[in-house]
């Protein structure tokens, strides 16, 4: 026996989030020896082959997502080694006999990884109980979308939670693994320059962007049926808001964090058809650049159906009704086929009172706080500075003080979100996972919007593919004389 090993099952171990994302994890886990020896990871998926060819493609997977100076045959054997392929369909009930039998060899703690549609997760979930394999300390990981409006996420949390505990139930938002996400928290509760200076007293505003470079890419009806108000701002854009805006947890535990997160999700300001032509911004991308590339509209895109009225793009200004944030406005925005992949948030505080440079500086900038998640990881803060010599007038400058993470740390690598999420799955540590009532509290915001964008007969608003979205995104910032941060 082996209390600390486990056995990680991968559901849809042959499809693209395994290959892209899962598999490269875990590997990075095998070489930083942070699994236990013993553990295994059992491969489930309906492709009829070998069990022993699981190797190979494994192997495969490897040489095609995991960079060439991080692979070495040692690890690269050991890791092989772990896998062990059963086929299954998973909506045959019967077929979950095969896969008891290989879990019943080994007293390990189990991980069920459901990388498959939602759609399956109920039938998976009874298939696992009806063989007894459902029992506490067993986790199960989920991955998004947990449903597609409110009512679709309670089923889904519903028919779950017929099997499992809500302590069993891990719900992935990969946001929350990234390093400059976490570093929230450190940035907030271990620096009392920004501790004490984080609420409507000191902050003007607050922008959170995610902006994607790429279209739909070949995923045009998957992504039709969602739009990007639910494909990012349900879960990813929430979730950075939450972290930002949520009161100080008094411990370092899930249970603290996720009350305070739940608490922000439920003082957001409804958005209904009497606000949300001054609240929100949808558009739709029509054929532009991608870089130098020209790229089609997204009504262009290869099996697209003409008339849809997706949102590529959505800009927000929402509001946290309570005592920190009162007044202070959360501008988010989101879309594909933006000029760059770019996600940050940029906290801008107050400006001065009075400005005892104004001969030469007539219009003192705010000081900003920038939190860049992604790509190139880091924290800046905008300041005034003197520009050194000698003149009669004190010259002023705006300056950047960079703590690029890439610098700061330099031999450390950074660690992708999927990596952490699986080692703190295996530690039984739910922080970074997000509990039923934060999916269902956002969902409810949401669903607000969608009705109130309902009862209008407004398409989305074109704007060029790598653009920052249509001008009326412009327009919702300057009607309360302010700018996006470019
Ligand atoms: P995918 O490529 O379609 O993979 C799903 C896998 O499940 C496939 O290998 C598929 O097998 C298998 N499967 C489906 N029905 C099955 C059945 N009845 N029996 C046995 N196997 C079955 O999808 P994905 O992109 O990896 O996404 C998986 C989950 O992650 C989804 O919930 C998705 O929303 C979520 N997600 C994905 C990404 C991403 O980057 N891909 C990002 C965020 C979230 P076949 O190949 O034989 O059909």
């Amino acid at each position: 026996d082996c209390p600390n090993c486990c056995d990680m099952v991968l559901f849809g171990a042959l499809g693209d989030l395994s290959r892209r994302k899962l598999i490269p994890a875990l590997y990075q886990l095998e070489r930083a020896q942070l699994i236990e020896p013993q553990s295994r990871i059992i491969a489930v998926a309906r492709e009829d082959m070998p069990a022993a060819q699981i190797t190979e493609r494994v192997s495969d997977v490897l040489k095609q997502f995991v960079a060439e100076n991080e692979r070495d045959d040692d690890s690269m054997a050991r890791f092989c080694k772990r896998f062990q392929y059963v086929c299954m369909d998973f909506s045959d009930n019967a077929s979950y006999q095969s896969l008891q039998q290989c879990l019943e060899q080994k007293q390990h703690q189990r991980i069920f990884y459901l990388a498959t549609p939602p759609a399956l997760y109920a039938t998976i979930c009874k298939g696992l109980h009806d063989v007894g394999l459902t029992e506490e300390p067993t986790r199960v990981i989920l991955e998004k979308p947990i449903g597609h409006n409110l009512s679709s996420s309670k089923d889904i949390n519903e028919e779950v939670g017929r099997y499992f505990n809500e302590s069993q139930i891990y719900r992935i938002d990969h946001y929350l693994g990234k390093e400059t996400v976490l570093n929230l928290l450190a940035l907030r509760f271990a620096n009392s320059l920004f501790s004490n200076n984080w609420d409507h007293h000191a902050v003007d505003h607050i922008q959170i962007t995610a902006a994607e470079q790429v279209g739909v890419e070949g995923r045009w009806s998957y992504y039709d049926d969602a739009g990007q108000l639910r494909d990012m701002v349900q879960n990813h854009l929430l979730q950075v808001l939450s972290l930002i805006a949520m009161e100080p947890p008094s411990r370092l535990d899930a249970e603290s964090i996720r009350d305070e997160k739940l608490k922000v999700l439920k003082a957001l300001r409804p958005i209904n058809a009497s606000n949300s032509q001054q609240m929100t911004v949808r558009g739709q991308y029509a054929k532009g650049f991608s870089g130098e590339k020209k790229v089609p509209g997204y009504l262009e895109e290869e099996g697209a159906k003409e008339n849809s009225e997706t949102e590529t793009f959505v800009a927000l200004k929402a509001h946290i009704d309570n005592w920190r944030w009162s007044g202070v406005p959360f501008y988010l925005r989101t879309g594909k086929r933006m000029p760059e992949k770019r996600s940050e948030v940029v906290i801008t505080f107050k400006k001065q009172p009075h400005n005892i440079f104004h001969e030469t500086l007539p219009d003192l900038p705010p000081n900003k706080l920038v939190i860049r998640l992604q790509p190139d990881e880091g924290v800046e803060v905008e300041m005034i500075n003197k520009i050194p010599g000698l003149g009669k007038q004190m010259q002023l400058k705006a300056t950047t003080l960079d703590l690029s993470f890439d610098e700061t740390f330099k031999k450390r690598r950074i660690a992708d979100a999927y990596e952490r999420l699986l080692l703190e799955v295996m530690h039984g540590n739910q922080y970074l996972f997000v509990h039923r009532q934060e999916v269902e509290q956002a969902w409810n915001w949401i669903d607000g919007i969608i009705a109130a964008w309902e009862t209008t007969d407004e398409s989305p608003k074109p704007y060029p593919a790598g653009s920052w979205g249509p001008v009326a995104s412009v327009s919702l910032l300057a009607q309360d004389g302010r700018e996006w941060d470019e």
